[in-house]
């Protein structure tokens, strides 16, 4: 999201915020845009890709509206465990994580599944 009141014609980093986390952005770490100005961490992607992908859990029955698509969705999904309004589908999850796995510019890997300790 943009922070609200956010001069539009002059944007700093810090009014970029994750939709998930509300975590201002710095420049410091990798932010993917969704519509509408959506945005989510890599972090929050991490965790995201991590509960949907690896282990195939979901935060919501079908039906849902994705933050980052805006679409009524029914695929699996993540909301996060601290905003309810911020869900984001599988489909934006796989696309996110692969635009950022391959982004020179950030060091982000997609998680893989780790073996219990
Ligand atoms: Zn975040
Ligand atoms: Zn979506």
């Amino acid at each position: 999201m943009q922070r609200q009141g956010a001069d539009l014609t002059n944007m700093a980093t810090t009014d970029f915020i994750c939709d998930f986390s509300r975590r201002e952005w710095d420049g410091k770490f990798p932010l993917v845009e969704g519509h509408q100005g959506a945005l989510i961490s890599g972090d929050c992607l991490t965790l995201a890709f991590g509960q949907v992908v690896l282990e195939e859990q979901t935060s919501l029955d079908p039906g849902y509206t994705c933050t980052m698509c805006l679409e009524e969705r029914k695929d699996r999904c993540w909301q996060s465990p601290a905003y309810e309004d911020a869900i984001i589908c599988l489909r934006c999850i796989r696309q996110g994580s692969t635009k950022l796995h391959k982004d020179p510019d950030w060091d982000w890997t997609k998680p893989t599944l780790q073996e219990p300790a």
